[in-house]
């Protein structure tokens, strides 16, 4: 090492949900900021995918948001910290007094840290509101109803490492592990694979799940190309054919009768809503022949480990919420819940997705999931805040983007981008500008910036520390080397800062009597000083400090000091109130948009490998960009020839809520009738398309499934 380089730190990926473990390294200049391996990363153990890889060439992107702007006649101006923390106080303040705190909406991000989310939640609790929301509510708030309501916790039920050594069967359902998670994909449960498990995929669009298995090729394997929106009924086939197998021979072991016995509740309700089921017209709905579904059950039932991972193409319905129920029916009646190699297992989206939700970024629930309408919950967390909580849920972030003009007049965003996140892009755009105050504190002028009265340029995931939360659970330390922009500042220390302007100044100045402690509750020295406020309040961290997090993380629950995480959940009773798993029966609903004259193809949607999200850091990445530079179709070819496009010829693909212009790829990868792009790009991308009915219980978008139209002849 030269002299002039600072020592490596070991920080974890800022992308997906595996929480690989990388090194940074800054050089002379603050702008040299280079990635170097981590060899004994506890989840990767040095091996990274493309992303991880390029994750720094970010860092000092000509891009960079490096002083504070504020909209002066309709133009950006920079502006001094001074000035904007002046403003936005002063904002907020006008706003709560002029329409009540539920006027504001608070966007915590999953690309933050755990510390930095806690404290914006609490910003806008002690503001007055439960209006704050994170982007879970587009990936996984289905799947956390779910779980979080029949099981006990809404997160994965197993870890990486005891599926990897213990499943027998993998079942994938709306999940693509080989593009989405790639080292969890490689690392885990390839090298499962190659001991022997079988893989089920279930997933209308063929990918690099079912190439990374050999699943087109292989008698072992299997995928189930089903038709979007058509779940439910594969399932309960599924179901019924367990059911059915299971009277005719008993003693095969095709449901788990003990476990249903003494582990469960609600068996008598799935066997009622499956009596009249008919599986033959089901599986036509499906576009799956039967008896390969009959087959994938009883791979399934009889393995002595199945696992089911789920993924967006499960929780991103208007009946996401019963998508997931119905894969906790299969775990349940098979016993295949609380020990390793089984469960139920969510492939979380961002780096940090699970953790926003842990601490509390959500309209419902406080740390820890303690909703905020239970009044014994609520009352234990106000004792340690020392101001009162409202009692009622506030509203998410899609309602709040779709009240923007009416009750919401103004809108705090930390590290997200509305505009192009949720569905039917275009109406959010219009609707953010009838706002009367809107923050961004990003670290790019993201699309939804254009919208804000006042940005304020924030430090990268390389420049600070704090906690983040992967996909199994594991809480683990990001640790960051120097600033590269002198004037941005970290979220946490603009969070403080707002905090304190606001309620030191307004209601605590002066008083010692305060509970909330200096600065109202805000006044934090470091990330460690928040996280020990946090761990007293979310009794799923509880056990966990800084020196136990360590360089490897622990799992929650850490109920107590010296606890040691568990890798898996359940094995002695579920942590609902009667310690009982729920079943429920549930009936198929098709997508809100079904294919008509004017529109006769299902759109669906998903994420690229190369990509993240709303790109605004992959399409910066000078590597990832020249994988994949611009979006593109998927056009089955029997559709091609109907509509006469050539593969790599530029179309016209429109819904009900607008048009995008980019380029077919004409392959088998898709079904006949269903079409499937991405949300990436700016200038084409999916949500401009996509439908915001919501699922009524979890909110969350239906992004999987719009009726679409194709024209050709366009100009690229
Ligand atoms: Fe980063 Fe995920 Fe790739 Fe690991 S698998 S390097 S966490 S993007």
């Amino acid at each position: 090492m030269s002299s002039d380089q600072q020592d490596p730190v070991k920080t974890i990926c800022p992308y997906c949900g595996v929480g690989c473990g990388i090194q940074i390294q800054q050089g002379e200049e603050p702008s040299d900021v280079r990635f170097m391996p981590w060899g004994d990363a506890p989840v990767n153990e040095g091996r990274v995918c493309i992303k991880g890889g390029a994750a720094t060439e970010v860092i000092d992107h000509e891009d960079r948001l490096t002083d504070p702007l504020l909209k002066e006649d309709g133009e950006f101006r920079e502006a001094t910290w001074e000035e904007c923390f002046e403003y936005v106080v002063d904002e907020l303040e006008r706003i709560r007094e002029e329409y009540g705190p539920d006027a504001m909406g608070f966007f915590g991000s999953s690309k933050t840290m755990n510390e930095e989310n806690y404290l914006l939640q609490k910003l806008a609790r002690r503001y007055g509101t439960n209006n704050v929301d994170n982007c879970t509510r587009m990936c996984h708030a289905s799947t956390v109803w779910a779980l979080r309501t029949s099981l006990g916790a809404g997160a994965m039920t197993n870890s990486m490492r005891d599926l990897r050594e213990e499943a027998d069967v993998f079942w994938i359902q709306g999940a693509n592990p080989g593009e989405q998670h790639p080292i969890a994909n490689s690392q885990y449960f390839r090298q499962a694979v190659l001991d022997g498990a079988t893989v089920i995929q279930v997933d209308p669009h063929a990918n690099k799940t079912t190439r990374s298995f050999g699943i087109d090729d292989s008698d072992r394997h299997m995928h189930l190309q089903l038709n979007p929106g058509t779940d439910i009924p594969l399932l309960n086939i599924v179901l019924k054919t367990i059911l059915e197998k299971h009277e005719e021979n008993p003693d095969e072991g095709w449901i788990d009768e003990a476990f249903i016995e003494e582990r469960t509740e609600g068996f008598a309700d799935l066997v009622e809503t499956l009596e009249g089921f008919d599986k033959e017209a089901a599986a036509e709905e499906c576009g799956v022949p039967l008896e390969d579904i009959e087959l994938a059950a009883e791979k399934y039932a009889t393995a002595d480990n199945a696992a089911i991972f789920t993924g967006m193409g499960m929780s991103q319905h208007a009946c996401g919420v019963d998508n997931v129920q119905n894969e906790i029916n299969l775990a349940l009646i098979t016993g295949n819940l609380g020990r390793p190699g089984t469960g139920v297992n969510p492939l979380r989206g961002q780096n940090n997705v699970q953790g926003t939700s842990d601490v509390g970024a959500m309209p419902n629930v406080l740390p820890g999931y303690q909703l905020v309408d239970d009044d014994e919950a609520r009352e234990s967390v106000e004792e340690v805040w020392g101001f009162e909580v409202p009692d009622e849920p506030g509203l998410t972030n899609v309602e709040i983007s779709y009240e923007a003009g009416d009750s919401i007049k103004g809108l705090y965003v930390m590290g997200e981008n509305p505009v192009m996140s949720e569905p039917d892009a275009n109406s959010v755009a219009e609707r953010l500008k009838d706002l009367e105050f809107v923050v961004v504190q990003d670290i790019f002028p993201t699309e939804t910036a254009e919208y804000a009265d006042v940005i304020l340029p924030a430090t990268t995931w390389a420049e600070r520390g704090g906690t983040v939360t992967n996909t199994d659970r594991r809480v683990q330390r990001m640790r960051g080397v120097g600033k590269v922009h002198e004037n941005t500042k970290h979220d946490l220390e603009i969070l403080s800062e707002v905090g304190t302007r606001l309620f030191d100044e307004s209601e605590d100045r002066g008083s010692s009597e305060s509970r909330t402690g200096s600065g109202g509750g805000f006044d934090f020295d470091d990330p460690e000083a928040v996280f020990e406020e946090l761990r007293q309040v979310c009794p799923i961290y509880h056990g966990m400090t800084y020196d136990r997090l360590g360089k490897g993380g622990l799992h929650w629950p850490c109920y107590e000091p010296g606890d040691e995480g568990d890798p898996y959940l359940y094995a002695e009773e579920f942590d609902t109130e009667s310690g009982l798993g729920h079943i429920e029966g549930v009936e198929h609903q098709p997508p809100a948009e079904t294919p008509d004259e004017e529109y006769p193809l299902i759109l669906t949607t998903a994420r690229l490998e190369e990509h993240y999200n709303t790109g605004t850091m992959s399409t910066r990445s000078s590597t990832l960009n020249r994988q994949t530079p611009e979006n593109f179709v998927d056009v089955h070819p029997a559709d091609a020839d109907r509509y006469g496009i050539e593969d790599g010829e530029y179309v016209r693909l429109s819904s009900r809520r607008g048009e995008i212009t980019l380029e077919a790829h004409v392959t088998e990868d898709t079904k006949e009738g269903v079409v499937w792009t991405t949300p990436h790009f700016a200038a084409a991308s999916a949500n401009k398309l996509t439908n915001h009915v919501l699922d009524e219980r979890a909110k969350i978008p239906e992004y999987k499934a719009a009726a679409a139209e194709i024209d050709v002849d366009v100009e690229p």
